[in-house]
């Protein structure tokens, strides 16, 4: 049987579907302040960023402080960190206590059902004004695929995992399409308040809350705002405890304020620097480094050098129009990863001029003075002058027939 690369479907399907719709997501204290924007109520805060900063605290005097990490996944509250602290939120009536609290977030890993297992690290924490919360629910705007339009979802039994309320008791879930051209009415915004069964005064409370959230929802091109909790406190009020916001890529040109707060340091820069110059790039955990053109040829050659024992250590392919200086930059990042040591480059010329790749290897090799072998398989269109660029470079690039000896070349090589 074959040895077949294990690449996560998720992360192929991250770069393949997500990239064009990659939903811009933010730190839940970027999303208050976009809210707030907006006049949506939310608890006061301060954000903290390194440890003993009781300085940014100095004027913020409240009863209670609620002390939370900021990462971009949500189960927080039930998460624990790798030093084994448990929770990403936590309430304090003591402002000293409240740094203290930071301390242990900062730093350090939180794991959570939505993180991955190792967790994420906590570089910023928020301490707001806890409010005293007598009842959570959960409030939605998101742009639907089944109802070409967005919608309102809204339960009562908001706070906890939503998808485990829609599975147990979908009755508790009211979906209310929300009409593009006439826009979100207030009939609607107080039948949504209702169903959240909020009372009395707070009926209308409400209803305003989910007609600010509209708003913000156009104005800032969101394809989801998610409160969760929206909750109802002692002093009557309607609070966005927590919110998440995510916004349409394809409007980057008109909310550029927001797209500059794009959080990357929680993705490996590799693969950052990959997406910022087109280059489709996974990392993996073996030594052979690959760039290729097209998916179905990137993966086929992570099977090959699999299959002729040695372990491929990325995924990347370079796409059709690849120029010269995309070449560059793909050996930038597979030389940057300290694991790599040998380089196999599989290109096969349809739109692709193979000459073009050839002088960029070539150039690529000098540039960043390479040392690590390489082996160069080219065929298609113009692959002769390739050849010739490639015997012509005074470079000690081993040159390959086809795939399979390609794969067997880098293998050999690294012995
Ligand atoms: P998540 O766990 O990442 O969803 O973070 P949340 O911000 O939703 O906080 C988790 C839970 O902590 C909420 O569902 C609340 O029950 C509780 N919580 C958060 N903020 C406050 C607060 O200001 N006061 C009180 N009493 N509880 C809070
Ligand atoms: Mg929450």
């Amino acid at each position: 049987m074959l040895p077949i690369v294990r690449i996560s479907r998720a992360a192929l399907k991250n770069i393949y579907n997500t990239r064009q719709v990659r939903n811009l997501n933010l730190l839940e204290y970027q999303s208050k302040d976009l809210l707030q924007k907006c006049g949506v109520s939310i608890q006061e805060f301060r954000v903290l960023d390194h440890k003993g900063d009781s300085e940014t605290l100095k004027d913020f005097e409240c009863p209670e402080y609620v002390v939370k990490a900021q990462i971009l996944a949500g189960g927080r509250g039930k998460g624990t960190f790798d030093n084994g602290f448990k929770g990403g939120v936590h309430i304090t009536t003591k402002k000293n206590e409240a740094v203290d609290l930071t301390d242990k977030m900062i730093g350090h890993r939180l794991i959570t059902k939505q993180t991955p297992k190792e967790g994420i690290a906590v570089k910023k924490v928020m301490v707001a004004r806890s409010v005293n919360i007598i009842r959570e629910t959960y409030l939605c705007i998101l742009m639907d695929r089944e109802h070409n339009g967005p919608v309102i979802i809204a339960s009562p039994a908001g706070g906890v995992d939503i998808e485990a309320v829609a599975e147990e008791t979908p009755e508790k879930i009211l979906t209310l399409p929300i009409s593009l051209v006439n826009g979100l009415q207030r009939t609607d915004a107080v039948k949504v308040a209702k169903f959240l069964e909020f009372n009395g005064e707070l009926v209308d409370k409400c209803a305003n809350e989910i007609e600010k959230l509209w708003e913000l929802f156009q104005k800032v091109d969101a394809v989801q705002i998610e409160i969760n909790p929206l909750a109802e406190t002692d002093s009557r009020e309607v609070i966005s405890v927590d919110a998440k916001l995510n916004f349409d890529d394809n409007a980057q040109f008109r909310q550029s304020n927001i797209f500059a707060l794009e959080n990357t340091e929680e993705s490996d820069p590799k693969e950052v620097e990959a997406a910022k110059n087109n280059l489709n790039y996974v990392a993996m955990d073996g030594n052979i480094g690959c760039l290729v053109n097209g998916a179905g040829l990137a993966m086929a050659t992570m099977d090959i050098i699999k299959l002729n024992g040695g372990s491929p250590a990325n995924f990347l392919d370079v796409g059709g129009s690849v120029k010269e200086e995309q070449v560059l930059k793909a050996f930038q990042i597979l030389t940057s990863d300290p694991n790599v040591k040998g380089i196999l480059v599989n290109v096969f010329g349809g739109i692709v001029n193979c000459a073009t790749i050839a002088k960029g290897v070539v150039a690529a090799s000098k540039t960043l003075e390479l040392k690590v072998p390489l082996v160069v398989r080219l065929e298609g269109t113009n692959v002769d002058e390739a050849r010739t660029i490639l015997k012509n470079s005074g470079l000690a690039i081993q040159a390959a027939s086809d795939l399979d000896d390609a794969a067997r070349k880098a293998v050999a090589a690294l012995k």
